[in-house]
């Protein structure tokens, strides 16, 4: 073997080996046989197969707030002034940081939507590809094209670029249906195009706090009717939380039947969502717990990372994880191990990394060591991510450097 992890504590609480060659997992167990060429005794701490950060926009991180923005339309205004000072070497230097961030704090890989539009072109999107494969050895970053803007028109131009950027090898198709001037027909263009590539779909669906979900109930008749079960991602569907519950409940019915997977985006939602209200504000995010209670696949994922939409976020999964629970109040151990397997299985589930994911033998050997004995602790005490394997290789070391200087006699 190549590595050899001593006594990793897995959710189930129970300690096992995990033997790892040429970049998977090979065999897990108690007392596993040597030799190894290297052996890490981790001690009884949590290991977890690596985050998966599903929904994030790398072109937008880190460019900072843009003078502010005080609803979602705003900040894309916000972000569309900025777009005639998008070159390569800028997008790459803020997202090259980005990623670094995500593969310190334990992301395995990452999902970016990328805004194609003629105002940008594929300027974002090819240094993006290229990123992509610069850091392939330390995490996979996947990349969904989408329009973008306010009332935009998914009109020929778009569509053209669109097609262009699924010849250059994007991973998913994507959008704002319900930002466009037409979203029922934006959804089925988009449809036809990914066919055409044999690209699964990844929309924003249903941003917004006004009580119409009928964006996300066409989503999911088409997927049933074009035979996409599991191959759609809808992100956000912050409206299902504004609509009556028996609306919300007949919509999810539907969503499952289409397995849909969702993502919720608690932490963005909170800030742009519910700007119209006064008291009480509404928080934008989805109805999870339904989701969840109706077999949904439901993961959380950071979307923007220090921009015009949010000027907060460290590409930490679990600094999402925490903020998530807060706000879904899902705070008993067993809810909170639901939460930390929402940014790792079910992202991993909703981005298509199916048999290679996981803790098991066969899978690849992409995994996290946290400070931390169980899912709870790791997410109240935000755990250092003691070490971080990708294939097996050692790629990032956390530790918890605080020393307090005094001390109370
Ligand atoms: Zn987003």
């Amino acid at each position: 073997m190549d590595l050899l992890l001593r006594r990793a504590r897995f959710m189930d609480g129970s300690l096992q080996d995990i033997a790892i060659r040429d970049g998977r997992i090979r065999d897990m167990g108690p007392d596993l046989p040597g030799p190894a060429r290297e052996i890490v005794d981790v001690k009884g701490r949590l290991v977890i197969p690596a985050f998966v950060d599903a929904h994030t926009h790398l072109e937008k991180a880190l460019v900072g707030v843009a003078g502010g923005a005080a609803s979602l339309e705003e900040a894309i205004l916000a972000f569309a002034r900025l777009y005639n000072t998008l070159t390569r070497e800028d997008v790459q230097a803020r997202a090259g940081k980005v990623l670094e961030m995500a593969i310190g704090h334990g992301t395995g890989t990452l999902r970016s939507h990328v805004t194609v539009v003629p105002e940008i072109g594929l300027v974002a999107l090819e240094a993006l590809l290229e990123l992509k494969e610069k850091y392939s050895p330390f995490i996979d970053l996947q990349l969904v094209a989408m329009p973008a803007g306010v009332d935009y028109d998914l009109d020929d131009a778009t569509l053209k670029l669109l097609e262009e950027a699924a010849r250059l090898g994007v991973d998913a198709l994507g959008g704002a249906p319900h930002l466009s001037r037409d979203p029922f027909d934006s959804i089925d263009k988009t449809f036809d195009l990914a066919e055409k590539y044999g690209l699964p779909v990844d929309f924003h669906v249903d941003e917004h706090d006004e009580p119409d979900v009928r964006t996300l109930e066409y989503l999911a008749e088409k997927t049933r009717e074009r035979g996409w079960a599991g191959r759609v991602v809808a992100g956000h569907c912050c409206a299902l939380a504004a609509v009556p519950d028996d609306v919300a409940a007949r919509v999810i019915e539907k969503v499952r039947e289409a397995r849909i997977s969702i993502i919720t985006l608690p932490s963005c939602n909170l800030y742009l969502m519910g700007r119209k209200d006064r008291q009480p504000v509404r928080r934008g995010v989805t109805r999870v717990r339904e989701l969840l209670e109706a077999g949904v696949n439901v993961a959380y994922a950071s979307d923007n990372i220090r921009d015009p939409f949010r000027p907060f976020g460290n590409a930490d999964m679990l600094e999402e994880a925490l903020i998530t629970a807060q706000v879904l109040q899902m705070g008993l151990p067993r809810e909170l191990e639901t939460v930390l397997k929402m940014g790792t299985y079910n992202a991993a589930a909703a981005t298509g990394l199916g048999e290679d994911y996981g803790l098991r033998p066969g899978a690849r050997a992409d995994l996290v060591v946290l400070e931390a004995e169980s899912p709870a602790e790791a997410v109240i005490t935000q755990a250092a991510k003691a070490y971080v394997f990708k294939g097996g290789r050692l790629v990032a070391r956390g530790r918890k450097d605080t020393e307090l200087y005094f001390k109370v006699e």
